[in-house]
């Protein structure tokens, strides 16, 4: 057994007795990892209140190579990050973020992931109204890509022919694939059960590349574009699951922004009365 301390953030807790919780921490130095925080529920619990969903802070773990289930010797808060709580965009968000870490991440050292989860709760935490849906879906492909799953956006997934829009022509990306396909890979109708590929109109692959891209521009997206690009993203992310199994924040924030139709339902056709 080994004593680790390491930078750690909250991504779940439950009760696991009268007094003890379990908590799932993305740690820094040694992944994703499960520990038992003992006397966490007793009033005046050492832990205090530190160890909520994204409280990130400093854990001291009994490390156990052979074991699942660890013993957190302490949690040291360093932030809460309050803002993510005030607002249900970016709570949504920062939950499904959470959400994408536990379920996908290894548990074995990735400090690129931890850092990239925490640099996109930070970048949620501060940013205008406006541009939480772009920073959430930034943050989210990221997170995907330092996690093993970078979409092929530039060269077709399957022959790696360079794509590029042409005119108004759209762009075919393949969720299941994890990537656009060139005119030659655009299967012409596939068979069911498979899924035809998503035709991405010229300005929402530009907008797909540029929120992969973090040294681009942020595009700003109105409400149904962004709606588009949340379905997309948690399309991809449910694909790419290894586990079945619904993750319920990540459908939570896919839906999160709720848009009024633009006009009401056509009513129902009358149905003809059977002749006999
Ligand atoms: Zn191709």
């Amino acid at each position: 057994m080994a004593l680790v301390t390491t930078p750690a953030l909250v991504l779940q807790t439950y009760r696991y007795s009268e007094t003890s919780k379990v908590v799932r921490l993305a740690t820094r130095d040694l992944g994703v990892q499960s520990a038992i925080a003992k006397g966490a529920l007793r009033p005046r619990s050492r832990f205090g209140a530190g160890l909520e969903l994204l409280s990130e802070g400093v854990a001291q773990l009994y490390f156990r190579e052979t074991r699942e289930l660890h013993t957190l010797g302490a949690f040291d808060l360093v932030t809460l990050r309050r803002e993510l709580a005030t607002d249900v965009s970016r709570f949504a968000a920062a939950a499904a973020l959470a959400a994408v870490m536990l379920k996908m991440a290894p548990p074995a050292p990735l400090p690129a992931a931890y850092d990239t989860l925490t640099a996109a709760l930070d970048a949620l935490a501060t940013a205008s109204q406006d541009r939480v849906d772009p920073t959430a879906l930034r943050a989210l492909w990221l997170l995907l890509g330092v996690l093993g799953f970078e979409p092929s956006l530039a060269t077709c997934v399957r022959d790696g022919t360079a794509v590029e829009p042409e005119g108004a022509a759209p762009v075919a990306f393949s969720v299941a694939e994890g990537g656009v396909l060139c005119r030659r890979c655009v299967p012409p109708a596939p068979a069911p059960p498979a899924q035809p590929p998503t035709q991405l109109p010229p300005q929402a692959y530009r907008d797909l590349v540029a929120l992969n891209d973090p040294g681009a521009a942020l595009p700003a997206l109105d409400a149904p574009h962004a709606a588009a690009h949340r379905r997309l993203v948690a399309r991809f992310v449910r694909h790419h699951l290894d586990e079945a199994g619904s993750l319920s924040a990540l459908d939570f924030w896919e839906r999160h922004a709720w848009v009024p139709p633009a006009s009401p339902p056509p009513p129902p056709e009358p149905v003809p009365s059977a002749v006999s």
